[in-house]
């Protein structure tokens, strides 16, 4: 059996819209999404948070971050631009234990966040 939510949704075991998937990393459209795109990109394997990742792991957080990217594009988001997000521990509004990157457009982001 499978660990956190996005383990779970790699293994079937809960359902999600998927929009890319290849052996390292799975992109998902968030349940709740913040804008009319809204799409979350994570490894497979189970790293908890950024802070929570080593050197070992550059390889694969350049894969999920030049996917975003190539996602965003997909999505008709790059002439207008978007927002990449990492949410950290509870100061940043991490909710998911499972490290993850956001990929919001579609609407006109504000600067500071709230
Ligand atoms: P974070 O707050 O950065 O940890 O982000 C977790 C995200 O996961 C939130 O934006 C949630 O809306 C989203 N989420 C929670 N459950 C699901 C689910 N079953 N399918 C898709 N997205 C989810």
């Amino acid at each position: 059996m499978s660990n956190t939510l996005f383990e779970k949704i790699a293994a079937r075991e809960i359902p999600a819209t998927i929009v890319y998937e290849d052996s390292q990393i799975l992109a998902i459209r968030d349940i709740n999404p913040q804008a009319p795109s809204h799409i979350l990109i994570f490894p497979k394997k189970p790293i908890s948070r950024i802070a929570d990742a080593g050197p070992e792991e550059a390889g694969l957080l350049g894969h999920l971050l030049l996917k975003a990217a190539e996602i965003a594009k997909k999505e008709g988001l790059a002439a207008e631009g978007y927002r990449i997000v990492i949410n950290n521990g509870p100061h940043g509004g991490e909710t998911v234990p499972h490290l993850h990157v956001h990929v919001l457009g579609g609407r006109r982001m504000q600067w500071p966040p709230g």
